[in-house]
């Protein structure tokens, strides 16, 4: 692979991002909703550029994107915060298997980025990697809305007793169901969640929007692996 030699959101020739990938990578829409009663926020819808981007980013190792897709999941979580002091971002888990397949826990990452930009404007964000799978998860593309629910309820289990608010992140939502079972395993750990955050979201696999999505423009749908 000749490095540099294309932009790593969406191939075209040239070196490093596209000025149109680095225009759109620097745009914030406010979305948002509830998912298992408590607020969450994207930064993005998972369109265009931004699924390219985060494409590039999870399945082909395109690693210099981390600090721009951590950026605007930093601002995702931004928006969900109240005047808190200290929060830590906690990563939806992986599976070992995927983490192994791509090189690098790709929301781990992401996570550390987003912290990093928080920090920087002087919010005490950390990282904690305070969820675990219980048990292996079928591939959840496929499965409508109910189905991943099936698959993923439980799935899940707090492992820390920090006393920290918490903001499980995630890189995309499709149907909440991730961030839903994230959620119900922080709680029933006994700990604080104020929100959840992705990058970017999609709408809805039967081309429904979003709740927070107006209009009927097109549908979105990740390409690839755990994407919900
Ligand atoms: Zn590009």
């Amino acid at each position: 692979m000749l490095l540099g030699a294309e932009c790593p959101g969406c191939r075209a020739a040239g070196l490093g991002l596209c000025a149109e990938c680095r225009r759109v990578l620097a745009e914030r829409s406010v979305l948002g909703g509830v998912i298992a009663g408590v607020p969450w926020c994207a930064a993005a819808e998972y369109e265009g550029a931004w699924s390219h981007c985060l494409v590039a980013y999870k399945e082909r190792r395109a690693w210099t994107l981390a600090r721009p897709l951590g950026r605007a999941l930093a601002w995702s979580v931004a928006g969900l915060l109240g005047g808190e002091s200290r929060i830590a971002l906690v990563p939806v888990p992986s599976a070992p298997a995927v983490v192994r397949q791509r090189g690098e826990d790709v929301t781990q990452r992401l996570a550390r980025e987003a912290s990093a930009a928080l920090v920087r404007v002087g919010c005490d964000a950390t990282v904690e990697r305070a969820l675990r799978q219980t048990r292996g998860v079928q591939d959840q593309a496929g499965l409508d809305v109910a189905g991943r629910r099936r698959n993923l309820a439980g799935s899940m289990v707090a492992v820390s007793a920090r006393s920290v608010p918490v903001v499980v992140v995630d890189d995309i939502s499709t149907t909440g169901a991730t961030l839903e079972e994230g959620v119900r395993a922080m709680v029933a750990g006994g700990r604080h969640v104020i929100g959840t955050a992705v990058v970017a979201a999609t709408r809805r696999r039967d081309g429904r929007p979003q709740a927070w999505m107006g209009g009927s423009g097109h549908r979105s749908t990740p390409a690839h692996g755990r994407d919900d």
